[in-house]
């Protein structure tokens, strides 16, 4: 199954054949949730986004280093811009 970026705007997916990394949404629920924050995506009805499946991914431009960070580097274009 194609991965694709979780992020709002971002059309980042596995078959473009770019090199962009993918990282799972982690399974526990604190990280899961600050991932979520970050992202400000919030759902139709104006509840805050959470990532429904398992298989839930962000593309590694939504992290400063470009790769899966500790905590304090979580993604964070969003933050800065
Ligand atoms: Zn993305």
């Amino acid at each position: 199954m194609p991965k694709s970026c979780a992020a709002i705007g971002c059309g980042n997916h596995s078959m473009q054949g770019e090199k962009v990394s993918f990282f799972l949404f982690p399974k526990e629920s604190e990280k899961r949730s600050k991932w979520a924050q970050a992202l400000r995506r919030v759902n139709t009805d104006g509840t805050r986004w959470s990532p429904k499946s398992k298989w839930t991914y962000l593309c590694g431009q939504h992290f400063i280093t470009g790769k899966c960070a500790p905590i304090h580097n979580y993604i964070l274009n969003y933050i800065s811009n």
